[in-house]
């Protein structure tokens, strides 16, 4: 039986409203909070502390905060590390010195065994004194490092930092984010999904410009794009295809430069997705939102700041100058797409005008 979504009108299979609306709905209700309300959140947090790790209420609350307030968690760190809980980490940003400090020394006992979660929560955190105990802990590993697939350096990757042997540190990510939402398409500055006349060499699917995006829009001005930033993909191929790399000029023309072929050659993408994907109208929001904005709980295209992962933290490495690339756009596929599955992820090195793109789904 079809019934419709009570407020999109969309097609779904049971009688209430859609998966997006639902999404939307509860990001609004976080968004509209006032700054009692979010304390009062953060209290009821802290004494249900004990749920966090699983997907219940708190945990949607805990993100929500994060995502749409950009809360300090210093309190909720406490809390949790009171009560040894280690996950999730993002809980451990805000952490204070002396949360730190404990977490550290529990670290360095060399028989730990919370190696791995402990290391998540203190690249979180992140300050000068982890940084200075990874690169001493990468060059001097304890004796719980041959029970864990990587090095400390790996873990910073996962809280968007990286650091080289001399302990120079760089970010992964752009601190400013924006987001797409539908809105009246009249805002220029960003296109998602245009159709584009030339045809995947592989599948013959039209190819659009997954984003195209006006480098001199003054919201723009922390990618240092000095044009016309247009990202032209194989809609249907970039689901097959482990990793692109593309060269983008300034003029709006970007190539593909290489990668491996897709694993899979048959093309899935109809006109009608094709012309749903080109029709949205998703404009880019005026003010910049949070930086953990897509871990809010709704599906949503960012642009900048930290992104919401699939699967594990990936990152690329630039071509050109061996470089760790820096976190650009995440576009889950169903915003553009309804009841397509997974997130585009877009990666940059501004340097080399080079892009590394990649697929993720569960
Ligand atoms: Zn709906
Ligand atoms: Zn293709
Ligand atoms: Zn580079």
């Amino acid at each position: 039986m079809v019934h419709q979504c009570q407020e999109c009108g969309i097609s779904i299979g049971f009688n209430g409203i859609c998966y997006r609306c639902r999404n939307k709905n509860q990001r609004e209700a976080y968004q509209a909070m006032n700054s009692e309300e979010v304390e009062k959140m953060v209290e009821s947090i802290i004494s249900n502390i004990e749920t966090t790790g699983s997907w219940d209420q708190v945990s949607l609350d805990f993100n929500g905060l994060l995502g749409y307030h950009d809360i300090n968690t210093a309190r909720i760190a406490q809390a949790a590390f009171d009560k040894g809980i280690f996950y999730p980490a993002a809980i451990y940003r805000d952490a204070s010195p002396e949360v730190r400090d404990q977490l550290l020394a529990l670290l360095l006992d060399p028989v730990c065994e919370e190696a791995n979660h402990l290391q998540l929560c203190l690249a979180l955190q992140g300050d000068g004194v982890v940084l200075e105990q990874f690169l001493r802990l990468e060059k001097n590993p304890l004796p719980w490092r041959s029970e864990l697939y990587v090095n400390p350096s790996v873990y910073a990757h996962h809280s968007g930092w990286s650091f080289d042997d001399q302990g120079n540190r760089s970010s992964l990510y752009f601190e400013q984010c924006y987001t797409m939402l539908p809105g009246d398409g009249v805002d220029q500055a960003v296109k998602a999904g245009q159709l584009l006349e030339q045809h995947c060499p592989h599948c013959g699917c039209r190819l659009i410009d997954i984003l195209r995006l006006d480098g001199l829009d003054e919201r723009f001005s922390f990618l240092a794009v000095d044009g016309v930033l247009a990202i032209p993909i194989c809609p249907n191929c970039i689901t097959f295809t482990e990793e692109t790399f593309l060269r983008y000029g300034e003029d709006g023309r970007s190539e593909i430069l290489l990668g491996e072929p897709p694993f899979e050659t048959e093309n899935y993408c109809t006109e009608a997705d094709l012309l749903e994907m080109s029709q949205n109208q998703l404009t880019l929001s005026t003010e910049a939102v949070p930086k953990y904005y897509a871990s809010g709980g709704d599906e949503v295209i960012t642009i900048g700041g930290w992104p919401d992962w699939v699967q594990d933290v990936q990152f690329g490495t630039c071509p050109d100058c061996s470089q760790t690339m820096k976190f650009l756009a995440a576009l889950p596929w169903d915003v553009l797409m309804d009841g397509s599955e997974g997130t585009l992820y877009i990666e940059i090195c501004t340097d080399c005008r080079t892009l590394y793109l990649f697929h993720q789904q569960t």
